[in-house]
Order: structure tokens, then C-alpha cells, then sequence
């Protein structure tokens, strides 16, 4: 038989090979335009046709139809290429309504295979408009947070949950955060950082998917995908409630102590110099 796939067809089956090839899928799309591959075969049978994807799990057609597993639990290690990949693959991206109001995107900065890495929200206007993280009043402050831990801040990388920044400085919105995040775990895959620190409710909820207040699990050493993972206060949130400040000095504490730097218990130097 031959013919068109029906239109919806079509666009719920470009939707699913654009969700794999965001989260880095690549084989599947080598696969997808292969002689005798995936488009032959569609023409003749849309109900079990064997999709030969080296992904393994995806079999045929009514399994790549199916509604999508979870975001994080489907997104198998990825650990090829580099961050410029990841970049590109962004492109010039369009993927969700937040790139309506950018002037940058915002990547990611930093070392590229930094022990530390720092997950924010999303940028604001300072950020938006040089396309870089964490360089307005909120980001002085996250730099000042690195140097009392005692790194330069290119030794760490820095990176947002999404890429454009929100109107108004919103939070992102549930939509943009899953058209956006499968980039940020594979910035995370890549750089392999021993420690992931969630700067706020934002970040540490898609990080470990949970709906729960930061504040239940703020200081606690989590997991992610095998990495030790502590989520602490926003920047931004310090600005408003400095007293929060030495809270979030005992969460980097316990950073440093993990990354064997050097941790000074009670020096006058510890106290006064931290997140001023
Ligand atoms: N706040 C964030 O969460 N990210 C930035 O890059 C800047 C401010």
C-alpha cells in the first residue's frame, strides 16, 4: 500500500523524533532516512512496523506513538559529543514561546569539565541581554559565593533550567521547562561534575522532579544520576532575605568538604567574607 501518513500522524510522529533527537538520540534519525529504513516501511503498515532504532526500548511504531515515559527517567546517560553539539543542536531554537522575548540565549558557562556545577533558574535581564549566566545583581552575588569557597569562578560551570529568559522574571512555566531541560541534562552528562548545586526551588524540583518546598530538603545531600546533588537558596532569594545568607554558607560548606577544599571552621575569615 502506499499513500501519505495521515497529518496528525505525521505530526505526532516529527514531534517524537524531535524529542529524541533534543535529548541526543541520534542513531535513531541515521536510521530514520537509511534505504529501506523507517519511510518505506510507514507507507505499508502503521500499526506494528518495526522502527529500527539503536536506541534500544523502541521497537515499533505503536511504542514511539505512545505517550512518552517521564522526561528524566527516559533520557538514558549521554555522554558523546561536546558542549558545542549541545549548542548547536539548540540552534536558533523556537521550541517553546519563551524565545518570543530573548535577545540571547543563555547556554551555559564555565569550565567545561568542572567538578562543581550550578544550576539556576533562568536569566534575567542583565543575563538575557550579554547571553550569559549569572551576570546581574544576583549573579555578583553567586560569583562572590564561589570565590569564598575558594575557586574562581571559571572553574565551575554555570547553567539555567531554561535558556530564555521569562517575561518579567518569571518562573518558567511547566511547558517551557520540558522543552528546555533535556539540553540541561546533557550539559550535566557532559561535564560530569562530582557535585550539582540547585540555586533554588526551580532548578532543585525539575532536577529531582518533585513538587516539595526547597526548603523541605534544602542542605540534604540528594542524588542525580550517580552525582551528589545539594540544593540551596536562589541568589535573587538572598537579596530579599539576607539573613538566609550563613543557611546557605552551611550548605556550600558542606560543598567544599566534598570537593576537599578547605573548609575554615570559625575563622574570622569564614564568617565575615561569605555572601556580603
Ligand atoms: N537567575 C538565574 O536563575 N539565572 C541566571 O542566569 C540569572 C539569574
Amino acid at each position: 500500500m502506499t499513500g501519505r501518513l495521515p497529518e496528525k500522524l505525521q505530526e505526532k510522529l516529527s514531534l517524537r523524533l524531535r524529542y529524541y533527537e533534543d535529548i541526543g538520540i541520534r542513531e535513531f534519525f541515521r536510521d530514520r532516512v537509511a534505504p529501506g529504513g523507517l519511510e518505506p516501511a510507514l507507507e505499508e503498515d502503521t500499526s506494528e512496523t518495526t522502527v529500527h532504532s539503536t536506541h534500544e526500548g523502541i521497537e515499533t511504531m505503536s511504542e514511539l506513538l505512545a505517550p512518552p515515559p517521564p522526561l528524566i527517567t527516559a533520557i538514558p546517560k549521554i555522554d558523546e559529543g561536546t558542549l558545542q553539539t549541545i549548542r548547536e543542536d539548540i540552534g536558533d531554537c523556537i521550541r517553546c514561546k519563551l524565545h518570543k522575548g530573548r535577545t540571547k540565549i543563555v547556554f551555559g558557562d564555565g569550565h567545561p569539565h568542572a567538578k562543581l556545577l550550578f544550576i539556576g533558574e533562568g536569566p534575567g535581564r542583565d543575563e538575557d541581554l550579554q547571553g550569559l549566566p549569572f551576570v546581574g545583581r544576583a549573579g555578583k552575588l553567586l560569583t562572590q559565593m564561589i570565590e569564598a569557597m575558594g575557586l574562581p569562578r571559571s572553574d565551575v560551570y554555570i547553567c539555567n533550567v531554561v535558556k530564555c529568559r521569562p517575561p518579567e522574571n518569571r518562573a518558567p512555566e511547566k511547558d517551557e521547562v520540558a522543552a528546555c531541560s533535556p539540553f540541561l541534562f546533557r550539559q550535566i552528562d557532559l561535564v560530569a561534575p562530582k557535585v550539582i548545586v540547585c540555586l533554588g526551588s526551580i532548578a532543585a524540583q525539575t532536577i529531582l522532579e518533585t513538587t516539595r518546598g526547597i526548603s523541605q530538603f534544602r542542605g540534604q545531600w540528594l542524588e542525580f544520576r550517580g552525582r551528589k546533588l545539594m540544593a540551596t537558596y536562589h541568589p535573587a532569594y538572598l537579596l530579599r532575605n539576607p539573613a538566609a545568607k550563613s543557611e546557605v554558607w552551611k550548605d556550600l560548606q558542606k560543598v567544599m568538604a566534598e570537593l576537599g577544599l578547605e573548609v575554615k571552621k570559625k575563622s574570622a575569615q569564614t564568617r565575615a567574607q561569605p555572601l556580603k
